[in-house]
């Protein structure tokens, strides 16, 4: 008899460990049929004229996806790559190849499910089985003690309960040898021209690290930060800087494409705590990770709400326009607010912003320039390198005050926060040259320059540096 073939879909689930789509396949058969789809839908632009993917987050893709077919390569196999939607892809290759099933990560968001439910359509029709594994959080979510319409919609109430009764599951191993499906072109990866990137900036060294795509590069970052640079023990104290890798883990681009499983993660922090230290800081980064199952569990509760204006709280009382001009300002860091601007100039020149920068710019857009915070969601989703639609979307929601925040009207004071966060001024003259003169008591606050400082410190308003474009620092936008 026949052995029996399965294509395995790979999605953002980029690597050969903890995977649990491959790991089952790989116990039914050594005749795993590994394929990535390039869905061109993701590469389209978006209703604000941007790249959906834009140029960091693609090239960070495609080194994934090489990474992954190399990986595969090396114990025997391939990955057949495709440009083209998988619910046509996959069911093709399957008649092809006579595989009998099609094993995938699940999503949650509207665009990926509908995808996986189209698929699932196609294959029925062949009497194919689509199945779905739960793979992108630390918690798995068959064991969390609610079912996810009764997820709480407070953090901590989420957390403290699912931390009583959760176990992380061991992470599951890399499979160590496959059979090579000669039957089928394993197609080449596409160029970045290919998917609609036709510019790519050129790195820039003040980037807090270069990323490069790919579970070995993901793995060697988690060893770095954890073990070489021995930063677990510190990350509390650090994670609210603003300059430099290890104020932070940079672990976020590889788990949004799936490059590095959050179990794996866990699996270190435990180790650390064992051989070196168990403080809070070991476990905030378990707590950081957590936020994030939490949203993805959230995004799978309140569905396209997300998307909305008025979020997952429907909340009609926010008030915006859809200033085109002033979103322009604020997504080309013109706003003459130097904390927002540097951040959103390193967003722009790296596709990379700290977490505390990311509150900051998104508080400007919603309470001070009172835009349309979905077009702040937007420009994000194709600029960061770090893409996940569900905390992406969901921290946004937050910021702007339609999600899960329990504190109404929370405003993030951009210039009480610059000084707190960035004293010296050291992180806004890295992006914004122009103020290299401007003393630490005073570059938070440029548009309050009189005209005799401007010309002492080497920076006229209006000329070298943009006069604030809105009275900053007050009302909540809300009626
Ligand atoms: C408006 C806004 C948009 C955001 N968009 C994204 C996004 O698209 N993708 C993304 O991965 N993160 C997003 N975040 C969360 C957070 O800013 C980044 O995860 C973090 O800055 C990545 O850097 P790091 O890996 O060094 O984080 P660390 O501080 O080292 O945290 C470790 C990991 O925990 C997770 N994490 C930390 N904070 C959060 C959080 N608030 N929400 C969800 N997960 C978190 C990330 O996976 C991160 O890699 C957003 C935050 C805000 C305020």
């Amino acid at each position: 008899m026949r052995e029996k073939k399965i294509v395995v879909w790979f999605r953002n689930d980029l690597r050969l460990h903890d995977q649990e789509a491959l790991c089952r396949a790989a116990a039914k058969t050594a005749r795993v049929i590994p394929v990535y789809c390039f869905d061109p839908r993701q590469f389209g632009k978006t209703f604000l004229g941007f790249p959906k993917t834009g140029p960091f987050r693609t090239q960070f893709l495609l080194e994934s996806v090489a990474a992954l077919r190399a990986s595969f390569r090396s114990i025997g196999a391939d990955l057949v790559v495709r440009v083209g939607k998988p619910e046509e892809v996959l069911p093709n290759l399957v008649e092809m190849t006579g595989a009998s099933a099609v094993y995938a990560s699940q999503e949650v968001a509207e665009e990926e499910t509908k995808v996986e439910n189209n698929l699932e359509a196609r294959l029925w029709a062949k009497k194919i089985p689509l199945e779905r594994f739960w793979t992108s959080t630390l918690f798995h979510i068959d064991d969390i003690p609610y079912p996810i319409k009764n997820i709480p919609d407070v953090f901590t109430e989420f957390r403290k309960e699912s931390e009583k009764s959760t176990r992380v599951r061991p992470t599951l191993p890399a499979p160590s040898a496959l059979a090579l499906e000669t039957d089928i072109h394993p197609g080449a990866l596409p160029t970045l021209s290919e998917l609609g990137i036709t510019e790519m900036p050129a790195p820039d060294p003040r980037a807090v690290m270069t990323f490069q795509g790919g579970e070995s590069e993901g793995l060697r970052r988690l060893r770095t930060y954890f073990w070489e640079e021995d930063r677990l023990g510190v990350y509390k104290e650090t994670r609210n800087g603003l300059v430099g890798a290890g104020y932070s883990t940079k672990f976020s681009p590889w788990l949004s494409y799936g490059c590095l499983s959050p179990r794996k993660v866990y699996e270190e922090v435990k180790r650390y705590e064992q051989e070196r230290v168990a403080n809070d800081s070991t476990y905030w980064v378990v707590f950081e990770l957590l936020w994030r199952d939490y949203f993805r569990f959230i995004a799978r509760k309140y569905g396209n709400a997300i998307f909305r204006p008025e979020g997952i709280r429907n909340d009609q009382r926010l008030v915006y326009s859809n200033d085109v001009r002033l979103f322009q300002k604020w997504v080309d860091g013109e706003t003459g607010v130097p904390f927002v601007d540097a951040n959103m100039q390193e967003l722009k020149h790296t596709g990379f912003m700290s977490n505390r920068g990311r509150q900051n710019v998104a508080s400007f857009l919603v309470k001070d320039l009172k835009v349309n915070w979905t077009y702040g969601a937007t420009y994000f989703e194709s600029q960061l390198l770090d893409y996940d639609v569900c905390s992406n979307w969901c921290n946004w929601n937050y910021v702007a005050g339609v999600g899960n925040d329990p504190r109404e009207n929370r405003y993030f004071d951009p210039v009480s926060q610059a000084k707190r966060y960035d004293p010296q001024g050291e992180y806004v003259k890295r992006w914004l040259p122009e103020l290299a003169e401007v003393p630490p008591s005073r570059v938070h606050q440029v548009g309050d320059l009189s005209g005799e400082e401007q010309s002492r410190y080497g920076v006229v308003l209006g000329a070298d540096y943009p006069h604030p474009v809105v009275k900053y620092g007050h009302s909540p936008a809300r009626t």
